[in-house]
């Protein structure tokens, strides 16, 4: 299975994908997990992208394609993959198409996670991780049972993303507004596209994607 989730920031791609992962055992590749990564490191490619995921920017569409071309060869993509976050741009997408024709891909489902912006600004706001684990919470619909303690790992210390702020989320809704959604029709075009809607809760947004993936 070769598959894209597209949506705003927010929309619920991370939380589906990883789920996805667990059921049909393939790969969640996340272009902002990779590039958070890097920023981790302080890497080179870090020092480039932090100001910009930041300020709610898109990073260069070179730098991103060389890191999803590099991730789609290794060995653990061979069975199939997820891509939350990428493509992002119609060039972004252009270049994916090439990489697949080259490599003998085939892309079997783009699927639109459909929601509503201001909502958005709440859910990204309040979210933050397990540092341990990774599980997802949120400060208004998705506490953990004991305050302060995973309930999936018992960890107690908890991250939120540096762009998860209420200024910067307006930013990162405005690029997908000018930027990503001209790829909706690009792959409505190829015939690719589905849609669900991401406003219901977490299992019934899994229901819709496993019916539309089968
Ligand atoms: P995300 O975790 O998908 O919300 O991405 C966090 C940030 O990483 C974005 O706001 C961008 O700055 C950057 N980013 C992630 N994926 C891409 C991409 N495909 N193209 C450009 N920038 C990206």
């Amino acid at each position: 299975m070769k598959l894209i989730l597209l949506g705003p920031p927010g929309a619920g791609k991370g939380t589906q994908a990883k789920r996805l992962e667990e059921n049909y055992g393939v790969i969640q590749i996340s272009t902002g997990d990779m590039l958070r990564e890097e920023v981790e490191a302080k890497s080179k490619i870090g020092g480039q992208a932090k100001e910009l995921m930041d300020a709610g920017d898109l990073v260069p569409d070179e730098m991103i394609i060389d890191l999803i071309a590099s991730c789609i060869d290794k060995h653990e993509c061979q069975k199939g993959f997820i891509l939350d976050g990428f493509p992002r741009t119609t060039p972004q997408a252009v270049a994916l198409d090439k990489m697949f024709d080259e490599k003998g891909l085939e892309l079997d489902l783009v699927i639109e996670i459909k929601v509503d912006d201001e909502a958005m600004v709440e859910r990204i706001s309040g979210r933050y991780t397990c540092s341990k684990c990774g599980a997802g919470y949120h400060d208004s619909f998705q506490k953990p049972e004991t305050e302060g303690v995973c309930d999936n790992c018992g960890g107690t210390d908890f991250s939120r993303r540096s762009d998860d702020n209420a200024e910067t989320v307006r930013s990162r809704l405005l690029a997908y507004h000018e930027q990503t959604e001209p790829i909706i029709s690009y792959y409505k075009k190829k015939g690719f596209l589905k849609s669900i809607d991401g406003m219901t809760a977490i299992d019934d947004v899994t229901k819709q994607l496993k019916e539309l993936i089968g």
